[in-house]
């Protein structure tokens, strides 16, 4: 195949992969945008394998096979819920990938007796750096997600030090590369290194900022796809990685805005994180908590002329939404106005809540943005708060560093005339901190699994 058909090949799949992230854009076109990202993808792939005469064609066919399966086993079987981790794993992966195969192109440069060049090793440390970063530090947020590793900030006495001598050791390794380009053990030593700084990294980051952290690390493995792309001389390989490194770069900022962190506090782990010191639950709740029942909550709701609905985690855990759907459409068969309240962060990745009401069909138009209902709460009758927590944690308004989510802008619920928390216990949310809300004067809990409640409800309103 010549170069020219090759690099036109390149570029169509660049094209498809641009088109492809514009579609994800807007729920509408998510699906037709992500199947031109994997068409894109496909063409790349099996141009690069057939090009460099690397394997056969069928063994081509027999990779996208089981490849597709094994996708469709993954897309099928992981819940919604634990796509997070899903992603973690798919960026650790990617930057172990790109460290990989950047070391075996050293490995077989000097088997063969060639001395790489200068672009060669600085790419090639560049690839072993952040790929080793990407790879530990996407498990232990894995670890984190999962439950595995403790979401609560581990802080390690004199991080910041060991963290600083570790770069300045990376560094170190990355010169005698590029100097004496035949030590392929520069090359492995600051993959370890790197992957010691990985944890480090993110082992200070509290479970509240997984958002930002997920998303800076989906970045990483796009740039240490890119550098990849240099060791290869791969056009695609650097164009695909710096889509990935840019557009989680803009996702990083986007969510942290949302969290009102700061970027450098991300980048450089649990700078500024103190330890933990809220206050206890018993402190907070102490024969404040008012429960209620669905009857009672179907009463408020009917003479209720506008009615808000906060989804949040516990909605896609209990798969609530075609219920709630099923109460927004009795409700506004009643004349009440119903809007849902989206959180940036709410549920465990970007967009989920809205992925999980799209899926319900309830029209897009009806959900508003944090900015755009936060000042519209003072005239709401009810708000319904359907599994979520974090996100409407008043404690968020503290200024005390020590409280996870202080700054991270909240949905202002306790604005609203009457609010009721459903979910089935006082448990904490992901932050792991008491809320507040629970124990406030216009706050009702209906306590029980969110679809259960929400089917309640339809039966009370429908009585
Ligand atoms: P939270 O995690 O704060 O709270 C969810 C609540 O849902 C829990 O308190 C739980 O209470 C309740 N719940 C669980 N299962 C059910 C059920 N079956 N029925 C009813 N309720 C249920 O969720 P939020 O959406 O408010 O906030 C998201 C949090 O996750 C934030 O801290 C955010 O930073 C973090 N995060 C967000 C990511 C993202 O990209 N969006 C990624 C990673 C983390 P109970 O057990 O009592 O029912």
């Amino acid at each position: 195949m010549s170069d020219d058909l090759v690099n036109l090949v390149y570029l169509l799949a660049a094209v498809l992969f641009i088109l492809g992230l514009r579609g994800l854009s807007h729920p509408r076109t998510a699906v037709r945008g992500n199947l031109m990202g994997a068409t894109g993808m496909l063409l790349a792939v099996v141009v690069t394998l057939w090009n460099e005469d690397i394997v056969g064609f069928e063994v081509i066919l027999a990779g996208v096979v089981v490849g597709a399966l094994v996708g469709t086993l993954f897309a099928l079987r992981v819940p919604l819920t634990a796509i997070p981790q899903l992603v973690a794993l798919f960026n650790g992966f990617g930057g172990a990938a790109s460290a990989l195969v950047a070391g075996a192109a050293l490995e077989a440069a000097l088997l063969k007796v060639e001395e790489p060049d200068v672009q060669f090793t600085v790419a090639s440390a560049a690839t072993a750096l952040i790929g080793s970063v990407t790879l530990l530090g996407s498990l232990v947020a894995f670890g984190k997600l999962q439950g595995v590793i403790t979401e609560r900030p581990l802080l390690i006495p004199g991080r910041h030090i060991i963290n600083v001598t570790l770069a300045l050791v990376c560094l170190g390794l990355a010169a005698w590369l590029v100097i004496d380009p035949t030590s392929s053990i520069a090359f492995w030593a600051l993959a370890g290194v790197a992957a010691l700084l990985g944890i480090l990294l993110v082992i200070p980051i509290g479970g509240a900022d997984m958002p930002v952290v997920i998303s800076l690390l989906n970045s990483y493995s796009g740039l240490a796809a890119a550098s990849t792309g240099f060791v290869l001389d791969n056009n695609v390989l650097i164009i695909a990685g710096s889509l990935v490194g840019a557009a989680g770069f803009i996702l990083t900022s986007i969510m942290s805005r949302a969290m009102n962190r700061s970027l450098a506090n991300v980048l450089f782990g649990g700078v500024g994180a103190v330890v933990a010191s809220v206050a206890e639950s018993d402190e907070v709740y102490a024969g404040k908590v008012k429960s209620t029942s669905a009857e009672e909550v179907a009463m408020l709701a009917e003479v209720a002329r506008r009615v808000v609905i906060v989804p949040g985690y516990g909605m896609a855990v209990a798969q609530a939404q075609y219920a709630v759907r099923d109460l927004v459409n009795l409700l506004e068969s009643r004349g009440v106005e119903v809007e849902f309240a989206i959180h940036p962060v709410a549920g465990r990745m970007p967009g989920h809540m809205n992925v999980l009401l799209a899926e319900a069909n309830i029209p897009y138009d009806k959900l508003k943005e944090m900015d755009e209902i936060n000042p519209t709460f003072p005239q709401t009758d009810l708000v319904l708060v359907i599994g979520a927590n974090d996100v409407v944690n008043p404690m968020a308004r503290e200024t005390d560093p020590s409280v996870p989510i202080a700054g991270m802008p909240i949905l202002n619920v306790d604005e609203a005339r009457s609010i009721v928390v459903i979910k089935r216990s006082l448990s904490p949310g992901f932050a792991g901190i008491p809320n507040p809300l629970f124990a406030a004067d216009n706050t009702l809990m209906l306590f029980g699994d969110a679809k259960q409640v929400a089917q309640d409800l339809v039966a009370a309103l429908g009585r």
